[in-house]
């Protein structure tokens, strides 16, 4: 904190106290100040959705504190126009802010929103145009009203206090907070106050209100008034109704459009809405959407949760996990008739009501995503391309779930490396003789389209899926299999692939009986690459390449043995095969090579190796030896 009140005569409680902004937040208000963004009117959904926050809280903090129920009336956010005044204020009778509320609040930056903004700010290394295209895709908050204020004044009392006091700030990096008497203030909440700037004018009318909030605070459940000018009539402008109450049939797309932007924090389309109320043991709704585009913290592990838990429309908690993690990209809002309102976080996160609540809305996400695979594929296709890597993990952490999720998988594969794979149709499609799902894992999807160990895979027309995300080295080795048939890695053990009949035109296979030269090779590669390879053997897989590696036998498969090596825990792990192809030339001619004169032929085995590695994605055992080598037969080459 780098506020400190100033040195005024002390003694008077009236005079005002300076703070200092913290720096990311004089750094944004630069940017607000001087921006030219088009969509300005997003200033009043933040205010309006900060008032409505400040209501929900004190509901409830009401349930736990007795002295505060009386201060729970009629929740209300009431927006005025001062035309002549250049004055436009939104107040609310929420839960209000003591002296150390507004310093952090409105001092610093908290707001995960705003902070993400910022991050992208840097991340596109400008405090530019391209980052104020994205001011609207992020809560910016409080902040963004100095888009249109030269001057902001917030007048505020806790609701459960009787100080009350007054910040302004010109949005220059400082702000002040001074004591306010009492007449001054609300009588709990908040009123901000923006005294508008000169570009702001359409701000002063009351049709350009009512559009904006229409626009974007629809689905605001608490009511909103206008008041359109001193000493007018207030006019409700929304009632405040919550829309998962009502029924299906009476919500507009628009509606639900607006609700789950509300809800995301998040500015594009709903991909999926699901909404729907439970009868019978327990009574409950659900209101859950699928983003149209992938949240910038997806893979945060600390990424704020978008959940709400209401009893009887009391926001009872925001943090509470109502998905399973691999589901944690669902914005959801429950609202349960049969929950007590004054639980504990604790409580609720342990209680058997809202555990089933949270098992019936992983099924029934399942059960939604299932049918629109069927009956709008290409929705359910960008769905999947979003949010497929988090679903995924469902595979290795939710065993139960495995059999739903696999029916809806979709994969990039040899033969459709679009990934729009399923394994019903990759199982309905096996060539003769075929009896297993074939895969094989990496980080990069285009490197694993080009591994050599596919060669004999293509030449009989034997697709594989190519598994690109980090999960899925993991839940391939824990699965059994789909419809019968195992998940098989085409880097792992011998290829079986024999009795499969290769596709017509189709390279032929390395001939199966080594020539005794060829049998001399790979016992004298053995010997000289043993600390590296478990074996150096014939290959059945390869068609184009002289070598590639693959996983022993009974070995783990190469890529969870690379992540696993990555995390340290080597020791365990077995040592790659070096599969040759006897069919090759240079195998033929090293074999000839080495037959002569073993010593000048190792360079070759060496090399081979490195070289297998590299079309892995892995270094060369000894870079400066690889380099060694290669220089050596470029010379002889020239
Ligand atoms: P966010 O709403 O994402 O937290 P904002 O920048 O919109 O970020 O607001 C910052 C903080 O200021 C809020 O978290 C809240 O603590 C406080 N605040 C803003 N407006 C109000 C209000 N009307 N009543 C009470 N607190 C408020
Ligand atoms: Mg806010």
């Amino acid at each position: 904190m780098t506020g400190h009140a100033n040195a005024h005569s002390s003694n008077d409680a009236a005079q005002p106290s300076d703070y200092g902004f913290q720096a990311d937040v004089a750094r944004l208000l630069e940017l607000m100040t001087h921006s030219v963004y088009s969509e300005r009117d997003i200033f009043l959904r933040e205010l309006v959705s900060n008032a409505a926050d400040a209501i929900e809280k004190l509901r409830h903090e009401a349930l736990a504190n007795e002295s505060l129920a009386s201060k729970t009336g009629a929740p209300l956010v009431t927006i005025s126009l001062d035309k002549e005044a250049r004055r436009l204020s939104v107040a609310d009778n929420g839960v209000g802010m003591s002296r150390d509320d507004l310093v952090a609040a409105l001092g610093t930056i908290a707001s995960s929103g705003t902070r993400a903004f910022l991050d992208d700010l840097e991340a596109k290394g400008d405090g530019g145009d391209k980052g104020r295209a994205f001011i609207g895709r992020f809560g910016i908050g409080f902040y963004s009203a100095f888009m249109v204020a030269d001057k902001i004044e917030v007048e505020t009392r806790r609701a459960d206090s009787t100080e009350a006091f007054l910040w302004t700030s010109e949005g220059k990096g400082s702000f002040q907070i001074t004591p306010l008497a009492g007449d001054r203030a609300p009588e709990y909440g908040t009123r901000v106050t923006l005294h508008l700037n000169a570009e702001s004018d359409e701000f002063l009318e009351p049709s350009r209100i009512e559009d904006i909030l229409r626009e974007h605070s629809g689905a605001i459940a608490i009511p909103i008034d206008l008041v359109e000018g001193p000493g007018k009539e207030a006019r409700r402008l929304t009632d405040g109704s919550a829309l998962w109450t009502k029924s299906k049939s009476d919500v507009t797309e628009q509606e639900y459009k607006d609700f789950y932007q509300q809800l995301a924090g998040q500015f594009d389309e709903p991909a999926l809405t699901v909404h729907w109320r439970a009868e019978g043991r327990t009574e409950y709704t659900v209101l859950a959407f699928i983003p149209g585009s992938r949240p910038f913290d997806l893979f945060d592990p600390a990424r704020k949760s978008r959940s709400k838990l209401y009893v009887r429309r009391v926001l009872i908690s925001r943090d509470i996990d109502l998905l399973p993690p691999w589901l944690r990209f669902v914005r959801v809002v429950v609202d349960s008739a049969d929950l007590p309102l004054n639980v504990s976080r604790e409580m609720v996160q342990n209680n058997p009501i809202v555990g089933a609540i949270r098992k019936a809305i992983a099924s029934r996400i399942l059960q939604e995503l299932t049918k629109l695979a069927s009956s709008e594929p290409e929705k359910f296709n960008s769905i999947w391309k979003n949010f497929g890597a988090v679903l995924k993990e469902g595979l290795h952490e939710d065993p139960q779930r495995r059999d739903e999720i696999f029916a809806i998988a979709r994969f990039a594969s040899v033969l459709r490396p679009e990934g729009e794979r399923g394994l019903k149709d990759y199982v309905e499609s096996l060539r003769p003789n075929q009896t297993a799902i074939y895969y094989i894992t990496g980080d990069d999807k285009k490197r694993l389209a080009a591994s050599p160990q596919l060669e004999g895979f293509r030449a009989k027309g034997v697709d594989v899926l190519l598994l690109d995300d980090a999960v899925d080295a993991f839940w391939v080795t824990s699965a059994l299999g789909f419809d019968g048939k195992p998940f098989k890695s085409v880097t792992q053990g011998k290829a079986d692939i024999d009795s499969i009949p290769a596709l017509e035109g189709a390279a032929e296979p390395p001939p199966a009986d080594a020539t005794p030269e060829i049998a001399l090779l790979t016992a004298q590669m053995k010997e000289t690459l043993g600390e590296h390879v478990e074996d150096v053997r014939l290959s059945t897989r390869l068609r184009e390449s002289p070598a590639c590696l693959v996983a022993p036998d009974h070995g783990l498969d190469l890529q969870l043995t690379r992540l696993l090596a990555e995390s340290g825990r080597s020791g365990i792990l077995g040592k790659p095969v070096l599969e040759i192809n006897p069919g090759h030339e240079i195998i033929a001619a090293l074999a000839k090579k080495a037959k002569a004169d073993r010593a000048s032929a190792e360079d070759g085995f060496w090399l081979l190796l490195d070289t297998a590695r590299i079309v892995d994605g892995e270094a060369p055992l000894d870079a400066s030896a690889f380099a060694k080598r290669v220089t050596a037969l470029l010379a002889r080459a020239g």
